[in-house]
C-alpha cells in the first residue's frame, strides 16, 4: 500500500507544496515544531533514508539544501536545523526546521499551531524564494 507521502506526492491528498523535482518534493509538515518546519522527500518510495542509494541520497541532500536556504530567507531564524527521525511515517524524509535556539528542535515541546491562512502565508513566502 501506498505510503501518505507517496499520496501526497501523486495529488490524492492536499499538502502545502515548497518545491519538486524529478526524484525529489518538498512540503510542509502538517503539525510543525516551528514556522516553516518543512518535509523533504523522495518520490520514490523507500522506508529508511539511508536505505537510499548513495546518489539519490546525495542528490537529496542538494535538493533539501535548496529548500533550506529558501526556508531561511523567508522565517527569521538563525539557521534551518536538520533532523531525520521516520518513526511515524514510513516513506524517507527529512525535516527541515527554522531555529533559533537548541530547544526548537524539540519534538517533545507543544508544535505550532497555525491557521490555513497562515500556512499558505509561510507555503508562499517560502516558495517565492525557491
Ligand atoms: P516522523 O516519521 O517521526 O519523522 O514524523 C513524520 C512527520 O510527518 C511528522 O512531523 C508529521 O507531522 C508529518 N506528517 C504526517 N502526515 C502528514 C501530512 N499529511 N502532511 C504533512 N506532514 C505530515
Amino acid at each position: 500500500m501506498a505510503t501518505i507521502f507517496s499520496r501526497i506526492v501523486k495529488g490524492e491528498i492536499p499538502c502545502y507544496k515548497i518545491a519538486e523535482n524529478d526524484k525529489f518534493f518538498a512540503f510542509l509538515d502538517i503539525n510543525p515544531v516551528a514556522k516553516g518546519h518543512t518535509l523533504v522527500i523522495p518520490k520514490h518510495e523507500t522506508d529508511y533514508l539511508f536505505a537510499l542509494d548513495d546518489m539519490e541520497l546525495a542528490e537529496m541532500t542538494v535538493f533539501a539544501k535548496k529548500v533550506a536556504l529558501a526556508i531561511e530567507k523567508a522565517i527569521p531564524c538563525k539557521r534551518i536545523g536538520v533532523a531525520v527521525i521516520g518513526l511515524e511515517v514510513p516513506h524517507a524524509h527529512i525535516h527541515l526546521i527554522p531555529i533559533t535556539q537548541e530547544g526548537d528542535m524539540d519534538f517533545k515541546k507543544e508544535h505550532v499551531h497555525m491557521s490555513e491562512e497562515e500556512f499558505l502565508e509561510v507555503q508562499r513566502s517560502i516558495v517565492e524564494r525557491f
